[in-house]
């Protein structure tokens, strides 16, 4: 059967998104180098550099839909011995490669790995120093929630990162990226994975999105302070912060 994914209730998308990453979790990371000509590597990178884990005191963070964990390791990496970090996602076989991963990488005593929905974390308020989301706010039903929960949870002084597909408006780029978004990911989806319809949810819902100003308003309502965005790479990807001040 042929999903129309825009049609879809909420209640039924993250059924539909479970599906779809239980699907890829085994080759989730050579399909984001394939898809992302490896540009998602620097983009993580940036959103590390932002986030800047201090080196000399200890520093809680909290990876929502951390998946196999790339942003992970990377700030614990940045951030050395006194950071530890807590990969949550919904998706078990995603975390599943991120546990096995942290372990070749021989971090696994920095992380933990937490099973549970961005809309309801299982931690006490201010229990967290940071908060980073990359490429997974999108998919989740009620982003206001999770803003929510993301305030709810963090210390006062603690910061929230968001990593997510932009709008792209360069005049050419955005021809460009139309085609390679229709063209090029669904097929391309389609040979690694033996489905292009995940990869058709993939460009619906970048596209389906809130713009920059919209999605600001809606972190602020959620409570942040100093709330701003840098976009990155022609604004095909923006990385907006915000404070709990
Ligand atoms: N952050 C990783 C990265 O950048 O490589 C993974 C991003 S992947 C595109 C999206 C992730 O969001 C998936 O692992 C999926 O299971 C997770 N996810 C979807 N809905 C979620 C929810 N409601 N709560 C927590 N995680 C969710």
């Amino acid at each position: 059967t042929h999903f129309g994914f825009s049609t879809v209730k909420l209640e039924e998308k993250q059924t539909l998104v479970d599906d779809v990453f239980h699907k890829v979790a085994g080759r989730y990371d050579l399909m984001n180098d394939l898809m992302s000509v490896g540009l998602h590597r620097l983009w993580k990178d940036d959103l590390v550099t932002m986030l800047n884990p201090p080196r000399q005191r200890p520093f809680r963070h909290l990876d929502v839909a951390g998946g196999t964990g790339d942003v992970a390791f990377r700030i614990v990496k940045a951030g050395g011995p006194q950071t530890h970090v807590t990969v949550l996602d919904i998706n078990g076989s995603m975390l599943e490669v991120g546990r096995q991963r942290g372990e070749e990488r021989g971090l696994s005593g920095q992380l933990d790995f937490v099973e549970a929905n961005a809309e309801e974390l299982p931690f006490e308020n201010s229990s967290f120093d940071g908060y980073s989301i990359a490429f997974g706010i999108r998919n989740v039903p009620r982003i206001d929630k999770a803003l929510a929960e993301a305030y709810r949870v963090l210390r006062r002084g603690g910061r929230f990162l968001c990593l997510e597909f932009s709008t792209v408006d360069m005049p050419g780029l955005d021809k460009i990226y139309d085609l390679y978004s229709f063209n090029v990911i669904p097929p391309v989806g389609r040979m690694v994975t033996g489905d292009a319809e995940p990869y058709r949810y993939l460009v619906e819902s970048i596209r389906k999105f809130p713009k920059p100003a919209a999605f600001s308003a809606m972190i602020r309502e959620a409570g942040f302070s100093q709330v701003s965005h840098r976009s990155l790479t022609g604004n095909i990807v923006a990385i907006h912060s915000g404070w709990k001040l």
